[in-house]
């Protein structure tokens, strides 16, 4: 399966013989790669810094994958003003040949899809069915992309006539350099995808990975250079995040950004101070708090399956985890008593050596929260089922952690209303939709969610009230995750994302440009 069809995030395992082999060879090679310091790039040339920063595996926290550049803040300015002087020429490159060069870059991606799968695995520590899911993932939001741009002609849209004299035309046109920010949970496709969307439509990129991930990051990037971009079109920045934040924030050369990552830095950092002079498009996505509502009449063992892929596959990093679940008070009992059944024989282990389904907590931050977060449940009496550290045995170097449901928590306590991006799901009982719709929509956030019903009338009504920018109904294969480019389009509500459409959806890829209506009179 692992070689021959594609893996997405429905795919239950990638574990047959010939994804084993594929990936026994990947990791061998990766692992002779261990080490190496990853450069910036600036106006096509590499640029190695004094400083550098390390970024350690989570499987074995003693193992150095390699170390990353730390761009200083002349290196950003250089970038920047790379950025800015490679626009006028590029802009001027016919789409099509844009869209070559990153069809050219999906290819090689998925051309090496093992290799960079165990490089995700040793640097972040997803599974490997979820890392590959991410690579193919990443080629295939560079190819949707393309194929949207196939479809609106390049966005070049003939418009009506006031007078047989006039021709009139609708373009979209790009808007200069573009910032593409990207957190540590997806490092390839949430900087692959942006920077593909903003080449495309022609604008410049400065792409800055994840400071907990430069170097799959640094990476991927690498293909894209490698592809034959011209310099100064893509740029490479590693480390300081704060100093490119404050850069974008005061630099007009600097034209649009994307960033994805937590609401913190994406809406008080960035989106609330980016528009100094004028208003410039600055896309924010962000965290997620989801909630999965189980009505009386659920498929209760389908339920039991959505609820668990989503609040615990790859320990919870996914701004899409499940985290909160509403269930109906006449089969509580019963779905309470699966998922710990379910929870309990997780799979925990390490994903260089085989198939899993947990691999260790991505980075030693998100270790930290998830004991601080036991213990805050622990100290505020919830049930605890899980909540521990592996912290014996060959897992004990990483950073392995235990499921956890917490139950009998009041609605208002900071685990159920913030964030957490850890394994941790908590579950409070309802006694009808009504109820669980008033408490899944009570967040600031609004990222997806998911219901368990076979009521036809329930259904439309979640689907009308629910506030969210991704929903799913009675999905087992992941209760609130799992989308997919062109067919799950993704994006936030409220407090999860600014532009109100969604990434690998047939609106995205306009929000990198800017319409210019042209009248011509004859
Ligand atoms: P983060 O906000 O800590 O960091 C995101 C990126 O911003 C990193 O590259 C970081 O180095 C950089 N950064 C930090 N401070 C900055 C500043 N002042 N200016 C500019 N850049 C700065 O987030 P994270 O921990 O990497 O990622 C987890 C968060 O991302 C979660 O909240 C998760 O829900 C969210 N997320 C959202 C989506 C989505 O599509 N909505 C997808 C994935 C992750």
């Amino acid at each position: 399966m692992g070689g021959e069809s594609k893996v997405t995030y429905v795919t239950l395992s990638a574990d047959d013989a010939l994804a084993r082999t594929e990936f026994s060879a990947a990791i061998d090679r990766v692992k002779t790669r261990f080490g190496q310091t990853t450069a910036l790039h600036i106006a096509g040339e590499q640029r190695t810094t004094r400083s550098t920063t390390a970024s350690h595996c989570p499987i074995d926290a003693r193992i150095e994958i390699g170390r990353a550049s730390i761009a200083t803040a002349d290196d950003v300015q250089d970038a920047i003003a790379a950025a800015h002087n490679a626009f006028p020429s590029w802009r001027q490159t016919p789409w099509e040949t844009r869209a070559e060069l990153l069809a050219k870059v999906a290819r090689v991606i998925r051309h090496r899809r093992y290799d960079l799968s165990a490089l995700l695995m040793a640097e972040m520590g997803k599974n490997r069915t979820e890392a590959l899911g991410e690579v193919e993932e990443t080629a295939d939001l560079i190819n949707y992309y393309n194929d949207r741009m196939v479809q609106a002609n390049g966005f070049v849209q003939p418009m009506g006539k006031l007078s047989p004299s006039d021709t009139n035309v609708s373009v979209l046109r790009p808007y200069g350099a573009w910032a593409v920010i990207s957190p540590w949970n997806f490092p390839y496709a949430l900087l692959g995808a942006p920077v593909a969307a903003a080449l495309l439509m022609g604008n410049t990129v400065i792409a800055k990975p994840s400071s907990e991930t430069p170097i799959t990051g640094a990476t991927l990037m690498g293909i894209f250079l490698e592809a034959g971009f011209p310099p100064g079109v893509i740029n490479l920045v590693t480390g300081g995040g704060r100093v490119l934040g404050e850069a974008m924030v005061n630099d007009p050369r600097v034209a649009g950004a994307t960033f994805t990552g937590s609401y913190e830095v994406g809406f008080h950092q960035l989106y609330r101070r980016f528009s100094v002079k004028y208003p410039r498009p600055c896309i924010v996505e962000m965290g997620g708090k989801n909630p999965a509502i189980v009505m009386d009449t659920a498929d209760i063992e389908s339920a039991v399956a959505g609820v668990y892929r989503s609040a615990f596959g790859m320990n919870g990093h996914k701004c899409s985890a499940c985290s909160r679940v509403y269930v109906h008070e006449t089969v509580a009992d019963d779905f309470r008593d699966a998922l710990v059944a379910k929870m309990r024989g997780t799979d925990i282990g390490n994903p260089l050596e085989r198939e899993v389904f947990s691999g260790p907590l991505a980075t030693k931050g998100s270790m930290d929260d998830y004991i601080r977060f036991t213990e805050l449940a622990r100290g505020a009496s919830a049930v605890v089922e899980g909540g521990l550290r592996i912290d014996e045995g060959a897992l004990g170097e990483g950073y392995f952690a235990k499921p956890t449901l917490l139950t009998g928590l009041p609605e208002h306590h900071p685990l159920v209303r913030e964030e957490l991006f850890v394994p941790i799901l908590s579950m409070k009982t309802i006694r009808g939709l009504d109820e669980a719709l008033a408490l899944a929509n009570d967040t600031m956030l609004g990222l997806t969610a998911g219901v368990f019903t076979k009521k036809p009338e329930e259904i439309e009504i979640f689907l009308d009230r629910i506030e969210a920018g991704v929903v799913y109904v009675n999905r087992s294969a992941g209760a609130t995750t799992g989308a997919w480019p062109g067919v799950q389009p993704f994006g936030g509500w409220k407090g999860s994302g600014s532009s109100g459409k969604n990434i690998g959806g047939i609106y995205s890829l306009a929000c990198y440009g800017r319409e210019q209506s042209r009248t011509l009179v004859q």
